[in-house]
């Protein structure tokens, strides 16, 4: 579908999980979050009927995220409902492959072939800080399984301050290189502020040409990431939100006020 800016609407982004096993300081508030009810999150019959609504619409490209969806009880069996879905082109998943390690093959013969990893410095007392006590050598093995088992490309999502010629992005992007993988610059985002810029190496952050539309753990579905709109699924139906959605699709980002990276899936 085309939205009234003549973009083409044709990725949807899913967030299966408010919940996370890491606590970046850039993602989740100090004091914990305000978790979403058991009963308020989409059950895998609801988003797999939402993805098929979406793909007649137009939709080809679908990412898994989260939070981290490696927690989401049953993600295997989510995976592999979702790759059976004819029409969809390009599935993916962003993950901190914390848990990778274990469930590298198993996503793997669900039909999963490519993952981006969430990696900002290679340093161990840097990344437990960023993470509020996440061990690093989690993530190399979960790498390390990942590409033992075949996923290409895997793509390193590195958030940095202000430029890629920070230490740390440069130590990631060598990390990145030697290891075969792709690598991506996300600036720091403020969703409050409305603070937000390019992807460097990927497409996000370019209002112009935005092809996003965002489903949340409990059935919202989002225009933009910079804005408050949301439509809620289960009250609409999925064609309708969607339709709505992306009729009211903003022609750029602004600030979100109610929303937060854990739990639109960033
Ligand atoms: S701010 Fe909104 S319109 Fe701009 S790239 Fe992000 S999601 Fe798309």
């Amino acid at each position: 579908m085309l939205d009234r800016y003549n973009r083409k609407i044709n990725y949807l982004r899913i967030s299966v999980t408010d919940r996370c096993n890491l606590r970046c300081t850039y993602c989740m508030p100090e004091d914990g979050i305000a978790q979403v009810k058991h009963e308020d999150i989409l059950t895998f019959d609801e988003i797999t009927a939402f993805i098929k609504e979406a793909v007649s619409l137009g939709v080809n490209k679908v990412r898994i995220t989260g939070g981290e969806p490696l927690v989401r009880k049953g993600i295997v069996d989510l995976v592999r409902m979702i790759a059976k879905i004819s029409g969809i082109d390009d599935l993916s998943m962003t993950t901190n492959a914390v848990l990778m390690s274990q469930f590298a093959q198993p996503l793997w013969d669900a039909g999963l072939r490519r993952i981006n990893v969430s990696l900002d410095t290679l340093d161990i007392e840097k990344f437990k800080l960023i993470t509020r006590g996440g061990n690093i050598n989690d993530v190399f093995k979960g790498l390390e399984e990942a590409k033992r088992v075949g996923f290409n490309p895997i793509k390193i999502n590195c958030v940095i301050d202000k430029s890629s010629n920070e230490p740390d992005a440069i130590a990631v992007k060598e990390f990145a290189i030697s290891n075969g993988f792709e690598v991506r610059f996300i600036p720091m985002m403020n969703l409050e502020q409305g603070i937000f810029g390019q992807v460097e190496g990927g497409e996000g952050g370019n209002c112009s040409s935005c092809n996003r539309l965002r489903l949340t753990a409990n059935g919202y579905i989002k225009p933009c990431l910079f804005s408050d709109l949301g439509f809620n699924i289960r009250e609409l139906g999925a064609r309708i939100a969607i339709q709505t959605a992306i009729g009211q699709k903003p022609e750029s980002g602004s600030q979100n006020l109610e929303g937060e990276f854990y739990n639109i899936g960033g």
